[in-house]
């Protein structure tokens, strides 16, 4: 029992000193040990096994020379440092990245998949990736786990997607197929969550910011939620979820639920297309071929946006109004979009405010949200990792 507590107790302070390394680039082991509270003993020791193991490095300090003994300071190693980043979120597409300790990118490859497969052959074609192409470049022990972007709802209780808009990673348990075919640790979330988590943890817009909402509107629509520092996420990992939001067009059917009027029909890439046929009569190939009738100002083009403008007004509102974000991010696919009408969006949701002279939460359009998302999944892997 004793010995089970002060293993513990060693991995809690391993974990202390690489998250001060991380944050504080270079530093003395006795400058650690007064900063962190511990004895220099118990810093040297666990300097020198993180060290064997090859994340930290140690050098002589350049510009303090004393005589008899030249301090040295201890940095991290971080090509040593990697997760393995995949993104499933795009329907025939897997993006795999690896990204070091830094959150620099060091690897970034697309592969094509047939959107007719099964989630067999997607697990197999990940592990075909890692092992012939990821581990041609790094060597095994460098990645330290696996962090997945699906669509969908990973379900905290029996590990399986639901609710996904690829509908063959519905009810499977995609964490333990990864984790068997890839041999090693695998986190799973979906896009929304590790969107606001990657913003929360970068601080990108402002560091005080304890409060933000990451709105993905992309083949789905979906939110993240960071509540006074907490990622948001409910008993089963099910909250927030915005998608049957009955503040939509009462003419859209929802494809999920079959009822009318929820707020995804609207607001997904696919809802511009059918909302275009509901107007104009006409049948459009896809999402990009709206994008040039708006380009070309085509009149029931402009009134979809407009629409679809009022209706993610509405949207912010209701979220403005339940959370008091510090900050809005919007992010995924139809962001291009939203840009557009954003600002007949702010004025729907000011008319909507809970004290009229309230300041409005900043709103923020990522244009890279893969790129995002891509980072939130390594930062959920480091951020489990113990070092020791
Ligand atoms: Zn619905």
């Amino acid at each position: 029992m004793k010995i089970d507590s002060s293993v513990e107790l060693k991995r809690v302070h391993g974990k202390e000193i690489m998250d001060y390394l991380r944050k504080e680039k270079r530093v003395t082991k006795k400058v650690m040990a007064e900063e962190l509270n511990l004895s220099f003993a118990t810093v040297s020791n666990i300097c020198n096994e993180m060290r064997e193991k090859g994340y930290i490095q140690e050098e002589a300090k350049e510009d303090t020379k004393v005589v008899g003994r030249t301090p040295k300071t201890i940095s991290i190693q971080y090509e040593n440092l990697l997760s393995l980043c995949l993104d499933l979120t795009r329907f025939g597409w897997i993006r795999v990245c690896v990204l070091d300790y830094g959150n620099q990118m060091v690897f970034d490859e697309k592969f094509a998949y047939e959107k007719d497969c099964d989630v067999e052959a997607i697990v197999n074609l990940c592990r075909e990736i890692y092992e012939e192409q990821v581990l041609d470049t790094f060597q095994e022990w460098q990645i330290i786990g696996v962090g997945v972007a699906v669509p969908g709802i990973f379900e905290k209780k029996t590990h399986h997607i639901v609710s996904s808009e690829i509908e063959m990673f519905n009810n499977q348990p995609m964490k333990e197929m990864l984790s068997e075919a890839l041999k090693k640790t695998v986190y799973v979330d979906n896009e929304s969550n590790l969107c606001v988590l990657s913003e929360y943890m970068q601080k990108r817009h402002g560091q005080e910011q304890e409060n933000l909402i990451y709105i993905f509107a992309d083949e789905g629509l979906g939110i993240g939620v960071v509540a006074n520092g907490n990622l948001i996420c409910g008993s089963r990992g099910y909250a927030p979820e915005i998608c049957h939001m009955p503040i939509g067009n009462p003419q859209m059917k929802c494809h999920l639920c079959g009822n009318y009027g929820c707020v995804e029909s609207d607001l997904r890439i696919q809802g511009y297309v059918e909302k275009y046929r509901l107007y104009a009569g006409k049948e459009l190939k896809s999402y990009g071929e709206f994008l040039n009738l708006i380009k070309e100002k085509d009149p029931e083009a402009g009134k979809v946006l407009t629409e679809n403008g009022e209706i993610f007004g509405r949207l912010l509102s209701i979220l403005n109004n339940m959370f008091n974000p510090d900050c809005i991010l919007i992010g995924g696919g139809t962001t291009e979009t939203l840009k557009i009408c954003l600002q007949t969006s702010i004025e729907e949701m000011k008319t909507r405010m809970l004290v009229a002279e309230e300041d409005l939460p900043q709103i923020y359009l990522d244009e890279e949200s893969s790129t995002t998302m891509v980072k939130g999944a390594s930062e959920m892997v480091f951020s489990k990792w113990m070092p020791i």
